[in-house]
């Protein structure tokens, strides 16, 4: 009898953690960066709609984002950090450029069975997207991230960047004359090179690239970031073992680099509006964490009027280049508790990864 009742207890203790991780654990992760969004840019979407969807979250923190070898670092640097849990020098794609490459989340996501995707407004193989599924010493290496997209595996990689893929027949701009089309219809991806085209690819794995380089502006664009995320994850959510997407506000950093006011803030209701039909789909799905965050802060922007409203903002710059402020980072969905207070951006990536696989093991400091 007492051994019986020892075996029984011996049982729980064995089950009762995984129940309560797995239990913990979501099913999809969704990533969204604005890039170069700092706090202001949060205050100036909070202050000017009163629908903003970062007052909808509970879970709260900031983030340093100093690279691996300085105060301000670059998007590249900063989205390694959390598409792998280390820090990188500027410039580098989930590599220390002393030629060892880190292994991506979707890297890792793709050994458990999870479908993988991106989403952005730049080219699929601008610094912040690339990060998440190539490794590269340099960012601006392009033609190579686009070689690697194509053995990457993604269920889903949308955004501008068709010159990347095109050889000169095409009006492509490789130098090695690869024509990556071939190469990923034979994968099997549906390809678009229009909306249209995108909205109507019905199975297969998508390739929709909508531009030569960036796509345009959101407020020259006949659709939203929220559209292309909307195809993203329709596609995604039909994988049983789960998936992870990251979605780019890519061009919040551009208007930042601009100091354009009306660019930033269109760009921001672009990105918001992303943010809220991703939160939407978190709480339906009950099952999905969403992480918003920046890779760091661009222009050194602060909000120096307008309207009580929040209407007719005028804001101001200090640079044209980023700065180390913090940024925030707003999660929803099981596990956001991880995600609230002060860390280094790369405990969030090891925070992520560790939700994918908790046997992960990652060297140096945590
Ligand atoms: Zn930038």
């Amino acid at each position: 009898m007492i051994v019986n009742k020892l075996k029984l207890f011996l049982i729980f203790c064995l089950i009762y953690p995984t129940l309560f991780f797995s239990a913990d654990r979501p099913k999809n992760i969704i990533i969204m960066i604005g890039d170069g969004m700092g706090l202001n840019y949060v205050s100036a979407s909070v202050l000017s709609d009163r629908n903003s969807p970062f007052i909808k979250f509970n879970s709260i923190g900031l983030l340093k984002t100093p690279s691996s070898n300085k105060l301000i670092t670059d998007s590249a640097a900063g989205a390694t950090a959390i598409s792998t849990g280390y820090k990188v020098p500027n410039k580098a794609i989930s590599n220390d450029t002393a030629d060892k490459n880190y292994e991506t989340i979707f890297a890792i996501a793709k050994k458990e069975g999870m479908s993988t995707g991106i989403v952005v407004t730049s080219s699929v193989t601008h610094a912040t997207p690339a990060a998440f599924y190539a490794n590269s010493k340099s960012r601006s290496e392009h033609d190579n991230i686009a070689l690697q997209l194509t053995y990457a595996d993604l269920n889903v990689a949308i955004g501008g960047g068709y010159k990347y893929f095109a050889n000169s027949k095409k009006h492509g701009s490789r130098t090695d004359d690869k024509d990556l089309f071939e190469s990923m219809k034979a994968s099997g991806y549906e390809i678009a090179l229009d909306y249209n085209s995108l909205v109507k690819i019905k199975s297969g794995k998508v390739l929709g690239l909508l531009g030569e380089d960036g796509l345009n502006p959101a407020s020259k664009r006949e659709y939203s970031l929220a559209d292309l995320t909307k195809i993203g994850l329709k596609k995604l959510s039909s994988n049983p073992n789960g998936f992870i997407l990251m979605v780019e506000g890519s061009q919040i950093d551009w208007a930042g680099h601009n100091n354009d006011t009306d660019y930033l803030l269109s760009e921001m209701k672009d990105f918001s509006e992303a943010v809220d039909l991703v939160l939407e789909f978190a709480k339906t799905d009950g099952k999905t964490l969403l992480v918003v965050t920046a890779d760091h802060e661009t222009g050194g922007m602060t909000i120096t009027g307008g309207e009580k409203d929040g209407s007719n903002l005028s804001l101001s710059f200090a640079t044209t280049g980023h700065t180390p402020e913090l940024v925030g980072i707003f999660s929803f969905g099981p596990s956001q508790e991880k995600f609230s207070g002060i860390f280094e951006n790369h405990i969030v990536g090891r925070k992520l990864i560790k939700l994918i696989n908790p046997d992960f093991v990652f060297t140096g400091d945590e």
